[in-house]
């Protein structure tokens, strides 16, 4: 809603008039290709560095925002590429997120899985089948493919060096299972099917899989402490050894229609202390704007115990698989959340929400450091 300048009072007509409202800002709308997210950047006048390539040679970025003061914040997003809001998320912070601490946001760990589905594909034909639907895009890596793989709905076949799938495989084969023999080391792309998750359309994005070299599917938010890991961990990695983060965010999203994020155990009584008081002032802050917070009785996974509403401590230890990034960052840093906007929730509000936690945990950890 938007109030006539006469309802405005004395006070407010004392600033300044070309100020716009929140409702007059711009929609924050998903980036169709990656090429998109480096003119944002452009645009807004951010600087990157080049910390490397992924296997497309698309530049992976970093972007230094904040001001000098140390230790630094690191935010870091788009491992998992169907969670989107993430990546729209960690570009906004760069502008909104006011401190004097130094910050680096490395804001998309996989520019080919935010491509989408043709792009991916597009790697092993040497041309963009521009694929229509779902159901196209399976014929077309049936018909293209060496078929390894065709059970309940699930299909896997590879095309040149890539593997690409109907569906998700996470945990659909034992370490070792003779079916990813051909892929082994490689990637597989998995399409997206869904019509109701915004940013995440069928075929808007392909969701990337590491087979590793040892025959376990994994994904790109694991590898953080193996010395075998894809081009993209080995940067964060990197990164993380130069910035020495006192606090890290990792931007994630899940298939639900609430929100929470997940908290680790620290290394120091005062890192525990911290990391503590964040999560309680971060989720009360999105508790308070309206927003729905994970059910009282929602597990995420037997991994995760509930710390309060909305708010998970994550074992690594217990779920396997090595670190995600989160988990690195508590095992050599400190404080860090894994952040879980519900992909089922309007875009936007996502990534308002997602901004929320990250700015206000950055608020309590400035009391921390002053
Ligand atoms: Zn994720």
């Amino acid at each position: 809603m938007r109030l006539g300048a006469s309802s405005l009072g004395a006070f407010a007509l004392q600033g300044d008039p070309s100020r716009t409202s929140a409702a007059d800002a711009p929609a924050i709308a998903p980036f169709q290709r990656y090429a998109d997210l480096l003119d944002l950047l452009k645009k807004r006048g951010h600087k990157f560095q080049v910390v490397g390539h992924a296997p497309d040679r698309s530049p992976l970025v970093v972007v230094r925002a904040g001001g000098d003061k140390k230790p630094g914040i690191f935010i870091s997003a788009g491992s998992h590429s169907t969670e989107h809001a993430g990546v729209r998320t960690a570009v906004e912070l760069l502008d909104q997120l006011k401190t004097k601490h130094q910050v680096y946001v490395y804001p998309c760990r996989d520019p080919i899985g935010l491509n989408g589905f043709n792009y991916a594909l597009s790697m092993a034909l040497g041309e963009d089948p521009a694929l229509k639907s779902v159901e196209e895009a399976e014929t077309l890596i049936r018909k293209q493919g060496d078929i390894h793989f065709d059970e309940g709905g699930a299909l896997l076949t590879s095309i040149g060096e890539y593997g690409f799938a109907t569906q998700g495989l996470l945990g659909r084969f034992k370490k070792g299972d003779k079916v990813l023999e051909p892929l082994l080391g490689r990637r597989i792309y998995y399409l997206t099917h869904s019509k109701d998750m915004p940013g995440s359309g069928p075929l808007e994005r392909a969701y990337t899989l590491i087979v590793t070299p040892d025959g376990e599917v994994l994904h790109l938010n694991r590898f953080h402490d193996t010395s075998w890991a894809p081009i993209e961990v080995r940067c964060a990695r990197r990164l993380m050894a130069e910035i020495q983060p006192g606090l890290t965010f990792d931007l994630h999203e899940y298939g639900g229609d609430a929100f929470w994020f997940s908290t680790r155990k620290q290394r120091t009584e005062q890192d525990e202390v911290w990391e503590q008081r964040m999560a309680r002032e971060a989720i009360r802050a999105v508790g308070l704007s309206g927003v729905k917070l994970a059910a009282e009785n929602y597990s995420p996974g037997a991994s995760f115990s509930r710390l309060e509403r909305g708010v998970y401590g994550l074992d690594a230890t217990k779920r396997g698989e090595g670190l995600n990034l989160v988990d690195f960052a508590a095992s050599k840093y400190g404080p860090g959340f894994t952040v879980e906007t519900g992909m089922r929730q309007p875009f936007e509000q996502r990534v308002q929400m997602s901004m929320l936690t990250v700015k206000t945990a950055v608020k309590v950890f400035e009391e921390r450091y002053a």
